[in-house]
């Protein structure tokens, strides 16, 4: 689908792309077929793709796995993927953040971007083999981002504790459209089990939040404005440090000895 094919059926199916709704649709059919084989889909493969839009890459991957599923909230854009594909896909018309996920192997989509960060969390509370992304170039950054760097964040932390995650490719905005006003990267993220362990998980996700939420603020008082008090003589590291400038690991260390120090 090129851009000729992009703007015809939006002038056919009347679609106004809602700049609300991330509907910058993918123009170049090298890059979504990269995108499909970075994802390594097989035969035998559950796949859910978010978003399909036009259908760029669901084209790609309705006849490369056993069974794709497909959440699409716009009704002019699911009613196009209904009568392009038939039964090829499984469509679910709904919100992907309300809506129930079905089991997955792969998850392959082009994320709108004002739910990138809730998708990916969701993303993460699953069980499955890998996960290829379209995002904002920016979020890509955050989300393999290194400690000590701008992008280390709460998102950064979120997914190092449970995948390995890396830049696969930068995608200029001039091949979607509309054309955005900044650029997308396509992700990879692989599942595997933590680097570390921690006591609590449950701890360690509330300190990750707290010390991200206020990166200005030393450790202690970030805590403290999220509620969490640490009392004067307790034995824990890194009070006096920012979060931005603790490996994900130290978190975990950290994490341990909040636990310790308030329960
Ligand atoms: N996959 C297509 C492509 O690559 O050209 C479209 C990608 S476009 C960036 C994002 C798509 O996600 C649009 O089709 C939009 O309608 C859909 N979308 C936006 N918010 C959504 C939501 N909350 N749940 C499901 N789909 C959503």
């Amino acid at each position: 689908m090129n851009r000729n094919e992009t703007s015809r059926l939006m002038s056919e199916r009347n679609i106004r792309p809602k700049k609300s709704k991330g509907q910058n649709f993918l123009t170049d059919e090298r890059v979504a077929s990269r995108h499909i084989e970075f994802a390594s889909v097989s035969p035998d493969d559950n796949v859910l793709e978010v978003g399909p839009g036009l259908g760029i890459l669901t084209e790609k991957l309705a006849d490369a796995c056993r069974r794709l599923t497909v959440i699409e909230i716009e009704n002019t854009l699911a009613d196009h993927i209904e009568e392009t594909f038939g039964d090829r896909v499984h469509l679910i018309r709904g919100d992907a953040l309300a809506v129930p996920w079905p089991e997955f192997d792969r998850f392959v989509s082009n994320l709108p971007y004002s739910i990138s960060t809730p998708i990916i969390f969701r993303l993460l509370d699953h069980d499955f083999k890998k996960a290829v992304v379209m995002v904002q170039k920016e979020f890509a950054e955050r989300m393999a981002a290194c400690r000590g760097s701008v992008d280390y964040s709460r998102l950064t932390v979120n997914i190092y504790y449970r995948a390995d995650c890396r830049i696969l490719e930068n995608v200029p905005a001039s091949r979607f459209k509309p054309r955005p006003k900044v650029d997308s990267a396509i992700v990879e993220i692989v599942p595997r089990p933590p680097p570390f362990t921690v006591v609590s998980e449950e701890m360690f996700f509330k300190v990750v939040d707290a010390g991200f939420l206020h990166r200005r603020k030393k450790i202690r008082s970030a805590l403290r404005t999220e509620g969490i008090t640490i009392p004067e003589n307790a034995d824990v590291p890194f009070l006096d440090d920012r979060m931005e400038t603790l490996s994900p690991e130290d978190i975990g260390k950290l994490s341990d000895a909040v636990y310790e120090a308030t329960r």
